[in-house]
Formats: C-alpha cells, structure tokens, sequence
C-alpha cells in the first residue's frame, strides 16, 4: 500500500537544493517512492509533487492535470516559447501564499516514466505551468522567488493552484 508522506515546508533546506538524478529508475525503490508520491498528491488535492517536497532530493516530480497523473524522472525541458503568460501560483510548500509567475506558455519536455521508459511531449495551458513549477522544484527554486507580487491566502482564497 502506498503511503501518505509529509510535505516538507518552505524553511527546510532540502528545498533550495538541486536534486540529484535518478540512476535506478524503475527499481522496486524508485517506483515506491512514486508510488507514494502519487497518493500522497492524491490525498492533498495537489495538481503536482515534486520529490524534494517529500523529503528525497532526486529528480523525479508527479503531476495530475484533468485527471491524468504523469510520472517524469530526469526530466530535461526544451523548445520553451516565446510567448509567455502570467498565472496565479501557490506551493504545497509554501502554505498560505500565492501570486503570479510568468512563464512560457508552451514547452518540451524528455523524461522517464515510472518503469524507467522513456517518453517525450508537448505541453500546454496548466500542463505546462505545473511542469516548469515542479522543474524549479528539482532545481531548488520556489515561485515566492519568481512571482510579481505575493498575496496572503485571506485575499486570494480558492484562487490559487498548490503545486
Ligand atoms: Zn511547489
């Protein structure tokens, strides 16, 4: 059975660290910790994990857009485009904050899935903004670092997209 892990919150230096890449990715291990990465963004309503969020630095982040869960492992992101938008954000980890982040609107993205096969696509719309979110993650960033502005939750309650 899966396990609900802890969200590890934003002081915890674990977060401003670059996670290190998988090298066993589809072992019994690896697929554990996915497996419980998977039910633990399940059970808290996020749109996407990434694993330093959890407490392992290693590149690996879940994502579940329109009710679709997808696994990236050393992802590598290319091909961002040139047009950009901004979109509200807010952070499992960083609880109680949101504002808005511009980012490209499209993007590449190669990465492994949970049984070590490996995969690319094109993402758009929510898909891609949770991507490079999560991708930050791996590389020791947070959107509190990126956004224009920052709000309380008070005033921007049930706005925000916990990622
Ligand atoms: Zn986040």
């Amino acid at each position: 059975m899966p396990k609900i892990l802890k969200i590890i919150q934003e002081k915890d230096p674990i977060l401003r660290k670059r996670a290190e890449p998988v090298k066993n990715p589809g072992s019994p291990e690896i697929k554990e910790l996915v497996a419980d990465m998977v039910a633990t963004m399940i059970e808290i309503n996020g749109v996407g994990l990434a694993a330093p969020q959890v407490g392992a630095s290693c590149r690996i982040f879940t994502v579940n857009v329109e009710d679709k869960i997808s696994v990236f492992i050393n992802p590598e992101i290319k091909d961002f485009s040139s047009d950009k938008i901004p979109f509200e954000e807010g952070c499992l980890s960083v609880p109680k904050i949101w504002g808005p982040v511009v980012r490209p609107k499209k993007l590449t993205v190669k990465a492994l899935d949970e049984n070590g096969k490996p995969f690319k696509i094109r993402a758009k719309g929510l898909l891609a903004r949770v991507i490079q979110h999560e991708m930050d993650h791996l590389n020791g960033a947070l959107f509190i670092d990126k956004a224009e502005k920052l709000f309380s939750i008070e005033e921007g309650e049930g706005k925000e997209t916990r990622i």
